[in-house]
């Protein structure tokens, strides 16, 4: 497998060659800058002192004048008054068609698609786009508003234009959405060096590549997703084993738990309108906040809110907080065995567990993971800052100002891709080529041939997904080889080489070996799959092993007996001649067999009559090789031989 070599060994430039390179963590909730100052990541503060930026955009009327729209914590704060036009979460929608985002997502803004919006730029078809009082963006629009806050940021901060930047992406974002990250870059001037994965980038912060090897867990709690992940580092290779979560459970989920429980408390109805609704919500994560920093035992926070002109006075304890949220903090960990079962790993195998995201302040958090680790975490980064920060070094390496030229090190990265790619093959099967949770960069080929004969082209069928059956799989693309010179089925040699490059993006190309005729297609899917279809899919693919399997042996056996009856009809209008009439009527019969059991869904009687059949035309097929034998051999001389 083809390893990613980042850097030169021994390749280090003067402090004045320095380039700007910055990490930037395009996160759900917030968003961070990192850069490299005197060889130590920090996450770059803006004109106020404050490091998070709200991954919130307002967009404006245009026809006021002024800037058209707002970023971060001044959209932030005007969203309770302005719903509609202040686009939070965006990072939902990167990639996905708008019933992917319908059927998850309760967002307080209109998101339409693009059959209905008019937009001067038209992305494809289907795609999720917000409707604000500047007309409709798409996210990758609205992703780019941020990251040009982040470039404007970093360029005062360090007083130059920047080289590039590296983007840390969830483990689980698919092609489409990593796709639209990229594009969002582009969009705000930005040149990306790279994307990388957040549990990467967190590890990377950390310095665990600069072990000799280990595996490393990494639980990442934001405010509206979960992401666990198993870390494989080999001699300074990372490799992401296996990566899951929840994509709806975060910190938001505790403030809400802790709003009802409050509500519950004080015989409140839940029925609130929308201004009490989010005065309730943002005191319960300014409590929730609070709470993590109180003493344990016997500390208590106020959680106090006017409510539609009800006041709301109500003492909350540490114990209180954690008992009403605990069945939250069980389903994170449902995830984390789930993930550890995936990479067939124990917990006691881990040799360090890595807290990411804000909400892993949480003291049952901290106390839980560390429970069922048996071991302390590592904590003493910022939580919500590490993955900017690990993304900083990546990019400074990546910029060729690397650290490590001194000490002689590669740096070396790997990630995963999250469910197995592969072709059509005959009979609506699919051949798998890069299995799932394969690390990448990585390039894996396969060789296939034609059908029929005289076949000259081939439809190549990319697609993704667990099951055996192309139906039960996600269609990413198809393409056509041509030119393919005329030959007998089975004679061609076509190669199929998926590559799938640093960033996961893939490409497929498929070469007839013969002739080198190829074609080759670059797999950009128009729109992405949620976390929840990647673990239906797997789950379905889990359940259905056993019937999958029978469904392909009965695909197999039926494209058997075609290819048997086929090459016995073409011998037989061939060279009938050699069979006595009654031999030629027992070939028929074996034939008439066969075609009426292939109908039937018996695989083993399928193959008993395909085997009846080639044992039926053994004498035959001896028969047609010594006249063929005797008609080479016509007119040679013995010694000619
Ligand atoms: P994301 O990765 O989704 O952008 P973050 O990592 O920034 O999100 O996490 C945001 C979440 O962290 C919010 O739910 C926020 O309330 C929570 N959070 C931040 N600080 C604390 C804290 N001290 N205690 C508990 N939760 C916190
Ligand atoms: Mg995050």
């Amino acid at each position: 497998m083809a390893l990613l070599q980042i850097s030169e060994p021994g390749q280090s430039l003067d402090p004045h060659q320095r380039r700007l390179a910055v990490g930037i963590d395009l996160g759900t909730t917030n968003s961070l800058v990192a850069a490299l100052r005197h060889g130590v990541p920090e996450c770059l503060p803006d004109a106020q002192g404050r490091v998070l930026l709200p991954s919130v955009v307002r967009y404006l009327d245009p026809s006021l004048g002024g800037p058209g729209r707002e970023i971060g914590f001044a959209a932030l704060a005007a969203q309770l008054q302005d719903p509609a036009n202040t686009i939070s979460s965006v990072k939902r929608l990167m990639g996905r068609t708008r019933a992917q985002v319908a059927r998850v997502e309760k967002l307080p803004y209109r998101v339409l698609d693009l059959q209905d919006a008019s937009m001067s730029a038209q992305p494809a078809a289907g795609m999720a786009v917000v409707q604000t009082v500047a007309g409709c963006k798409t996210p990758i629009e609205v992703s780019a508003e941020i990251l040009a806050a982040l470039r404007q940021r970093a360029e005062d901060s360090l007083g130059d234009d920047l080289f590039g930047a590296v983007i840390t992406v969830p483990a689980y974002f698919d092609d489409a959405q990593r796709q639209a990250t990229k594009d969002a870059a582009e969009l705000a001037g930005l040149k990306v060096l790279r994307l990388i994965n957040e549990p990467t980038a967190a590890a990377i912060a950390y310095g665990l590549d600069n072990g000799v090897e280990g595996i490393f867990a990494v639980y990442d709690l934001g405010g509206g997703t979960f992401d666990a992940s198993i870390l494989r580092l080999t001699r300074g290779v990372f490799e992401v084993m296996a990566t899951g979560g929840d994509s709806a459970l975060g910190g938001d989920d505790y403030d809400a738990a802790l709003a009802a429980w409050v509500l519950a408390q004080q015989g409140l109805s839940a029925a609130l309108t929308p201004t009490a609704r989010a005065a309730l919500q943002a005191e319960a994560r300014r409590c929730k906040e609070a709470l993590s920093s109180v003493d344990q035992a016997d500390g208590s926070v106020l959680f106090g809110v006017d409510l539609d002109g009800h006041s709301v006075q109500q003492r909350v304890t540490p114990a209180q907080f954690e008992a009403c949220t605990a069945a939250l903090t069980e389903r994170t960990m449902v995830s984390v065995r789930k993930v550890l079962r995936d990479a067939v790993l124990g917990k006691a195998q881990m040799q360090g567990v890595v807290l990411v995201g804000g909400a892993t302040r949480m003291p049952q958090i901290r106390r839980t993971v560390c429970e069922f680790f048996g071991q302390a975490a590592l904590t003493n980064l910022n939580p919500d800052e590490v993955v900017a920060l690990g993304a900083a070094i990546q990019a400074d390496a990546l910029a060729g100002n690397s650290r490590r030229a001194d000490s002689g090190d590669e740096l070396l990265l790997l990630d995963v891709i999250p469910l197995s790619l592969g072709i059509e093959i005959m009979g609506g099967l699919v051949e798998r080529i890069v299995p799932r949770n394969s690390t990448i960069p990585t390039a894996l080929a396969q060789d296939f041939t034609t059908y029929q004969d005289g076949q000259t082209a081939l439809t190549l069928h990319v697609l993704q997904g667990e099951r055996d059956l192309v139906a039960d799989c996600r269609s990413l693309a198809r393409f056509v080889l041509r030119g393919i010179p005329p030959m007998a089925a089975g004679a061609a040699r076509i190669r199929v080489t998926f590559t799938i490059d640093a960033d996961g993006l893939l490409s497929v190309s498929a070469k007839e070996q013969g002739s080198g005729v190829q074609a080759s297609i670059e797999v950009k899917p128009s729109y992405g799959l949620s976390d929840e279809q990647i673990a239906a899919m797997l789950k379905d693919s889990f359940v259905t092993a056993e019937q999958d399997m029978q469904a392909r042996a009965l695909i197999e056996a039926r494209v058997d007996a075609d290819r048997m009856i086929a090459a016995t009809r073409s011998a037989l209008a061939a060279d009938a001649d050699l069979l006595d009439p009654g031999e030629g009527e027992q070939i028929g019969h074996l034939i008439d067999a066969l075609t009426q059991r292939q109908s039937s869904s018996d695989a083993a009687a399928i193959e008993a009559a395909t085997e009846s059949l080639a044992k039926g035309t053994e004498a035959f097929a001896a028969m047609r090789m010594n006249r063929s034998i005797r008609q080479a051999l016509a007119g040679k001389k013995l010694e000619q031989i």
